[in-house]
């Protein structure tokens, strides 16, 4: 049986009380190990590790010796690819190809790709006339936030912890993660990584453990965190802006969707075809930017319903490790309830079941896994729970439409505004639509398809600031301004 330790000024520790909780492989709902839960004196220790790294040697480095550090980190998680690979598998279960190509590499690349925005960001320069006919000049300089608390979720736990990591040590801070209960195995190592490369102790600590009047609790409303980022459902990021409100910490929150995509009739349809089955189904439908709601042109309207059908229905659930598994489980049973529980409220509201709508058939080996089918409905209302709330499964719901100013109206009618997808040859149309829909990401006859240079994030309840290339700085750094008068 593994032990998940909290990582603490570059030492691994278990829980002081004693206290520890099961992580459970959802494949095959059997416990692979131990995870030990940190109480409020680990996370002080964490807070008080990371406050005493930032003036102690991490404090002293140079930008330049920073991205060297970074650097190292991409190429050490590379060259343990395989170790990051299977721990990430065995906490959500997710196929081999998909984590291979995904989660593990983005890993690695969120350290590199914050090289080169530290290194080559500038900041703004003002020279003006004072009264007294002298100059003063007025230049800008970031300085790092602090002690960052980074609280993570568990469908992409590696690539989005990176993604807050990375720039938190490029700009100079420390950190404190919490990952998900569900999926502690990637950032625990990580901390190996870290004393392997020589990042100083301090810099990096993981505390592990759930949310209310626990380790996610603890480590938000620590009064000696600088600031707070946080990946995660849209009602969690409101109970962390609450803790945050105390001491007055600024947020990053990236939170739910309810993402759309738009398919007009001219669309390449076999583009189309392959991009949604991607956004509705990969990662068992547990990615943030996920297509929860698919309208699509009337004229093309029950081709797209049947093509997406056989797609679903192609998807093979199975094994992680198997050549032919198309998709995982979901990350836990009590997940899968949740999905469920849509697919039931689904068919009380009246929809057309297209596929789908229940548990797949396993074999017996893999029969306590937290399996769904991917599902398609047709025929609900736009007021339908299904088309208004995140269920965060491996489903959608497709409904025709007849006009640009109709499908428009129905894609804005929600209280999320994350990411949306349209598909069409016509590209004045195209970025008509994009520059009106209400998110933060609109792709175009793409999905999912990222310049990590570009800003990330949701607008309405999806979310609170941008992360990404310079636009991260904003929140890692302080950008304080000095005037000099001559
Ligand atoms: P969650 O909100 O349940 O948990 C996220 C993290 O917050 C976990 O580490 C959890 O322990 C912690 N937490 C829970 N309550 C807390 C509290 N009161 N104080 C402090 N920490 C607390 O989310 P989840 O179920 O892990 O992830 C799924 C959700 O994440 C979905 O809503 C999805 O849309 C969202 N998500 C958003 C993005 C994005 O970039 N916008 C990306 C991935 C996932």
């Amino acid at each position: 049986m593994k032990d998940f330790l909290n990582f603490i000024n570059g030492v691994y520790v278990p829980s002081s009380a004693g206290k520890t909780f099961d992580n459970i492989n959802p494949v095959n709902g059997q416990v692979i190990g131990r995870v030990h839960e940190a109480g409020r004196a680990e996370v002080d220790a964490a807070v008080a590790a990371a406050r005493a790294a930032l003036k102690g040697d991490w404090g002293r480095l140079s930008v330049v010796e920073r991205c060297k550090l970074l650097d190292a980190l991409a190429l050490e998680i590379n060259r343990r690819f395989d170790d990051f690979l299977q721990a990430e598998i065995a906490d959500t279960g997710k196929p081999h190809a998909l984590a291979s190509h995904l989660d593990i590499p983005r890993g690695a690349a969120n350290f590199q790709i914050f090289i080169d925005t530290i290194k080559s960001t500038s900041t703004e320069a003002f020279n003006m006339r004072t009264p007294d006919g002298k100059t003063a000049l007025s230049y800008g300089v970031r300085v790092p936030r602090g002690v960052i608390a980074v609280v993570c979720p568990w469908n992409l736990p590696l690539l989005l912890m990176t993604w807050k990591v990375g720039p938190a040590l490029a700009c100079g801070n420390t950190v404190v993660v919490k990952p998900s209960e569900e999926t502690p195995a990637t950032a625990t190592l990580l901390g190996e990584v870290m004393n392997a490369v020589g990042v100083p102790k301090g810099v990096y600590n993981v505390v592990h453990g759930f949310g209310p009047d626990s380790a996610g609790e603890f480590l938000t409303r620590h009064p000696d965190v600088d600031g707070i980022t946080f990946t995660g459902e849209t009602r969690t990021g409101e109970a962390i802006m609450k803790a945050a409100a105390e001491g007055v910490r600024p947020v990053s929150l990236e939170m739910g969707g309810k993402n759309a995509a738009v398919v007009f009739a001219d669309c390449d349809l076999q583009v189309t075809i392959d991009t949604l089955t991607r956004s509705c189904f990969e990662n068992t439908g547990q990615v943030c930017l996920g297509t929860e709601r698919v309208y699509v042109e009337r004229p093309i309207f029950d081709q797209v319903v049947a093509a997406l059908k056989e797609r679903a229905e192609a998807m093979k659930p199975g094994d992680p490790y198997a050549k032919d598994t198309k998709i995982g489980p979901a990350i836990s049973q009590e997940h899968q309830a949740k999905i469920l529980s849509y697919y039931d409220k689904a068919r009380e509201e009246g929809a057309t079941v297209v596929t789908g709508g229940g548990v797949p058939d396993m074999p017996d080996e893999l029969k306590g896994g937290a399996w769904v089918q991917p599902t398609i409905w047709t025929g609900l209302p736009e007021t339908a729970s299904v088309i208004t709330e995140e269920i965060f499964g491996p489903c959608c719901h497709i409904s025709p439409f007849d006009s640009e100013d109709e499908v428009l109206a129905k894609v804005n009618n929600n209280r999320y505004g994350l990411a949306t997808a349209v598909f069409t040859q016509d590209i004045a149309r195209a970025n008509r639509l994009a520059q009106q829909i209400e998110v933060g990401l609109c792709w175009i006859n793409a999905w999912f398809l990222r310049d990590l240079r570009t800003p990330f994030g949701g607008s309405k309840q999806s979310g609170i600031g941008r992360e990404g290339g310079v636009h991260s700085l904003e929140f890692y750094t302080e950008l304080r301004n000095v005037m000099v008068k001559f």
